[in-house]
């Protein structure tokens, strides 16, 4: 029998790395040798924490991927052994009340290759040749495998709708908020700036064209100070993508009136704020969120291709497959940006 190594939670918090029989090629399926799979700090933390409330276990995590295909199904046409792809891990079920609605990302069957379904975090992964994407050999894997995270802030481009001359900040310079940054930088916004408590993470958006404005984490009003010599009315929209629910009151702050605030990374469950209605109310301020993506691949291989997201300097460091345990927990680290988890070795 062939077999593969893979990554496997039993439940919640206990992964190892085991031998397991090779993915069944359906006839609309195609089977893909995983050269890059990243980290995803929220989602891949919560199956080593608390559980993921998508996760099936036992199961392989890993939703952002990319490889060559390995293997072709009877019925699957246009794409050839040996083709450089990544794949769309959202499986909406395309026949509830809100798929009906194209609300995909509320599907109430939602499933998820990494989540419910055996993911990237392994030497092959099975997908259907519907969620398929080519990846131009101008994207190293490297870089190809957070095709995902890409489309996820593109979902929130679109729930953000940047109107021509308006002002935007962003919170957070993880590689959410780098990525954000620059499809802002991209969009009809007049001035992007992103805030991060970490100056070396600063001075990579720096490099990509980005200004910044450094947060002091024990004194807010020195960064809140800095943003109003700036915008001495406020921005007109916030992107949070800390993750941090403690940011959020002084967000609301630095709006313009009519301001928006939209939270894009996930807080924790157990964590509330405190809001002023009043205050809200006064100056008509709206606070909404950009859950994650569906559907929206294409345009994040595009924005890519095309250099206006660029992710070269975003990869902080390789792992096989045997030390995704150490990366799993190096991803705290306040200095790391994405983790690449190689499971067939270090050369494309
Ligand atoms: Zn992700
Ligand atoms: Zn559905």
């Amino acid at each position: 029998m062939e077999t593969m190594k893979a990554l496997v939670y039993e439940r919640p918090g206990a992964c190892s790395i085991r031998e397991l029989p090779m993915p069944v090629c359906g006839e609309d399926e195609v089977i893909i040798k995983v050269m890059a799979a990243s980290i995803c700090k929220g989602a891949d933390r919560r199956h080593h924490t608390t559980g993921h409330k998508l996760g099936r276990y036992p199961i392989t995590t890993g939703h952002e991927f990319a490889g060559y295909i390995y293997k072709i199904g009877g019925a699957v046409k246009g794409w050839n052994i040996g083709d450089r792809v990544t794949a769309d891990n959202a499986v909406p079920c395309g026949k509830c009340y809100f798929c009906k609605r194209e609300m995909y990302t509320h599907c109430v069957d939602f499933q998820s290759v990494g989540h419910s379904i055996p993911g990237g975090f392994a030497q092959y992964v099975k997908v259907k040749d519907n969620s398929l994407f080519k990846i131009p050999d101008t994207i190293p894997f490297n870089e190809a495998c957070m095709t995902e995270p890409v489309a996820c802030c593109i979902h929130a481009m679109d729930r953000l709708d940047v109107k021509f001359g308006e002002d935007v900040l962003v919170f957070g310079a993880g590689p959410n908020g780098m990525i954000l940054a620059q499809l802002l930088k991209h969009s009809n916004a007049n001035q992007v700036v992103c805030l991060a408590p970490t100056q070396s993470k600063l001075d990579v958006l720096n490099g990509y064209g980005v200004d910044t404005i450094l947060m002091d984490r024990k004194d807010p009003e020195i960064h809140k100070k800095a943003v109003f010599e700036r915008f001495p009315y406020g921005v007109d929209a916030i992107v949070d993508a800390t993750g941090s629910a403690s940011v959020l009151p002084d967000c609301f702050q630095l709006l313009k009136k009519q301001g928006r605030l939209l939270q894009f990374s996930s807080t924790k469950d157990d964590e509330n704020i405190t809001i002023n209605p009043a205050y809200f109310y006064r100056n008509e301020l709206q606070y909404y969120t950009s859950y994650c993506q569906v559907h929206e691949f294409g345009r994040a291989v595009d924005a890519i291709a095309s250099g206006k997201v660029r992710l070269d300097k975003l990869v902080t460091r390789l792992y096989t497959l045997e030390q995704f345990p150490q990366a799993i927990e190096d991803v705290l680290d306040h200095s790391v940006l994405k983790l690449v988890i190689r499971p067939n070795g270090m050369e494309d």
